[in-house]
């Protein structure tokens, strides 16, 4: 069975519990990374995920919290022998500013030594557009409403059709609430507990937006420094009426 790994559930001013947000999605033979924070490389050998199943990356937007983690990743797979392509997924801001912070590191000069391919595909801003397929999932993006271009992202398996989505940061927002639609299990950011601040959700409106798509379940990601973990769940239990888990670090879960 597909599973979404959670490699880190953090906000940008994150605690000692909880790298940036980002996360895999396992399958049999493949894997997809979700942004790319920290030290994805450590994060995926603890999650069982082995470099040479990740082909895809997807990017989901340009704040810091979601891409420092492409420099090292990239370093890292060619040290560990790699060799074939490698494709990175973005919107046409994000994909320029990855490249601009690899070119901070003269990541030109890795190829005269024999650097794997690196590909960068171009996200369009359109609404449920279908983004690629691979032999076992479909992927699908929106725009979000944030403080910079920002998609979410929907991964269907497509042995068994089931779904998850992941909000990626956004505000409360009528496009997330449609992609997620069906799926299994909607990812949901909730940088505050009741109270929104713009370009973000609360554990409060994540519930509304859970019950909006009509999930079976809801796991609550990007939390804050300390966020006490029964409130943000009170409070999205309430909206939603579900099922809601506050997401950990290396939570794993079966679609
Ligand atoms: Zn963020
Ligand atoms: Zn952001």
């Amino acid at each position: 069975m597909p599973q979404v790994v959670l490699l880190g559930t953090g906000a940008a001013l994150s605690d000692a519990t909880r790298e940036h947000t980002y996360l895999v999605v396992k399958g049999r033979h493949e894997a997809i990374l979700i942004d790319c924070a920290g030290s994805p490389v450590q994060r995926l050998e603890k999650s069982g995920v082995a470099l040479e199943q990740i082909d895809h990356v997807i990017l989901t937007h340009h704040h810091p919290d979601h891409i420092y983690g492409v420099s090292v990743f990239l370093l890292d797979l060619w040290l560990a022998g790699r060799k074939k392509v490698l494709r990175i997924f973005g919107l046409a801001e994000t994909l320029r500013a990855t490249r601009a912070m690899m070119r901070a590191f003269e990541w030109e000069r890795w190829f005269e030594v024999g650097f794997f391919p690196v590909e960068f595909h171009c996200i369009p801003k359109r609404q449920r557009s279908a983004l690629f397929t691979t032999p076992e999932f479909s992927i699908a993006t929106t725009p979000t409403k944030h403080l910079l271009p920002t998609v979410a992202v929907r991964v269907q398996a497509r042995a068994t059709r089931r779904a998850v989505t992941y909000s990626s940061d956004t505000e409360m927002c009528d496009a997330v609430a449609q992609l997620a639609r069906g799926s299994d299990i909607l990812f949901h950011e909730a940088t505050t507990l009741r109270q929104a601040t713009g370009g973000h959700t609360s554990a409060q409106q994540a519930g509304m937006q859970a019950k909006r798509a009509g999930v079976k379940k809801l796991v609550l990601v990007h939390l804050p420094p300390h966020c006490d973990a029964q409130k943000w769940r009170a409070a999205a239990e309430k909206s939603f009426g579900g099922r809601v888990v506050v997401g950990k670090d290396f939570a794993r879960f079966e679609f």
